[in-house]
């Protein structure tokens, strides 16, 4: 049983007391060793992707704040985008006898067999953010609704453009692009948007000049902002020596800027020539400067804040052998499950609105912005 570990971490106090009466088979109440009411002083291990992106260094920070707070102590490691890294971080964090984990997955392919050590002692897993693939291992799930950021980002597009409302028939030329490949919000991110934009690319009315249309072809290996601007440069240079591109599909504002710096410069913004629409997400403080600027078009804004929250709920029941929140038992297939879902929903923010989202709701300081 899961809670058995976290009775052995519990204050230390409450810990010895646990051990006495576990060596005679009963808790305090009389119930099987295993049985434990507060696991209150247990350690979490949270193991995040990489501190090279603003959100994720803000989410180590919320969930360590948002346990610290439900009174858990918390272990955070950045796996610096290397699968390897995270796997032997994970390993060392079971090793040390966390009580529970929360995994935002760089590979999310490449836990399986850590995940089973986790389960071997009895430790449950939360999959951060990132679902976990090809495992029975992960006990819940928090995250976006992801689809819905894909939704977000080509029907923001279409509005733009004028295709939605029929003012403009195009066609326009776009270029798509897609987060790493390991990453299973990738798909969902790219369904969401290719699901608005496909039937007008099918009319025509949009056109991908590139050709570079299937998700293989367009996506960015750990989203690096450096390998989307090598390939927008490419893209430049290739196709749009006559022609311009009207807009760009970027899942990630990190590949968002990218993007622009290889638009800047081919003299996309001189008066000329005004750069392309170009989508992101994250809000990250660079591209909401970007997008004040005039640059950036729009991002999507995932409130991490209350993903930290998510999670933080769904370590405290499994450690108390209850059920946390759940608002989804269908989408998450890892392969091996279903994994139960709490999924936030994501806003569609640009240079309209950025000051009612983000400012006043206190997500970024206006200070942040000058
Ligand atoms: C997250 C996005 C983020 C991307 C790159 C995805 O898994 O859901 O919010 O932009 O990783 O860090």
């Amino acid at each position: 049983m899961r809670n058995r570990r976290a009775a052995l971490a519990a204050t230390a106090a409450a810990a010895s007391l646990a051990l006495t009466l576990s060596a005679c088979g009963q808790n305090s109440e009389g119930g099987s060793k295993n049985d434990k009411k507060d696991p209150k002083g247990a350690t979490v291990g949270i193991a995040m992707p990489t501190k090279s992106s603003e959100r994720w260094i803000a989410d180590g920070a919320n969930v360590v704040k948002d346990l610290g707070a439900a009174g858990y102590k918390t272990k955070l490691v950045y796996g610096e985008d290397d699968p390897d890294t995270q796997v032997s971080q994970i390993e060392n964090m079971i090793t040390q006898g966390v009580d529970a984990l929360v995994v935002a997955a760089i590979d999310n392919k490449s836990l399986d067999n850590v995940l089973q050590q986790a389960a071997d002692a009895d430790i449950p897993v939360i999959s951060y953010d990132r679902l976990i693939l090809g495992t029975k291992n992960v006990d819940y799930y928090a995250s976006f609704d992801n689809e819905k950021v894909g939704e977000l980002q080509g029907t923001y597009i279409l509005d733009k453009l004028g295709l939605k409302d029929g003012s403009e028939k195009g066609p326009f030329n776009i270029e798509l692009f897609a987060g790493s490949n390991d990453d299973n919000n990738t798909k969902y991110f790219f369904g969401g948007a290719m699901k608005v934009l496909q039937p007008y690319i099918d009319d025509k009315k949009l056109v991908v000049k590139s050709g570079q249309t299937k998700m293989n072809q367009v996506t960015t290996l750990r989203w690096d902002g450096g390998t989307a601007q090598k390939r927008m440069d490419d893209l430049l240079t290739s196709t749009y020596s006559k022609e311009r591109v009207d807009a760009v599909l970027s899942p990630y504002d990190g590949i968002s800027i990218g993007i622009l710096s290889a638009l800047k410069s081919d003299d996309y913004g001189a008066k000329s020539k005004p750069l392309p629409i170009v989508t992101g997400q994250d809000a990250e403080v660079a591209s909401v400067k970007s997008i004040i600027a005039g640059e950036q078009t729009q991002t999507v804004y995932k409130d991490i804040r209350k993903l930290a929250e998510v999670a933080t709920d769904m370590v405290d029941a499994s450690l108390k052998g209850k059920k946390p929140q759940i608002n989804d038992t269908r989408t998450y297939d890892n392969g091996e499950k279903v994994v139960p879902a709490y999924l936030l929903q994501p806003v569609s923010v640009d240079k309209s609105n950025y000051q009612k989202e983000l400012v006043d709701s206190g997500y970024l300081k206006a200070s942040d912005l000058n």
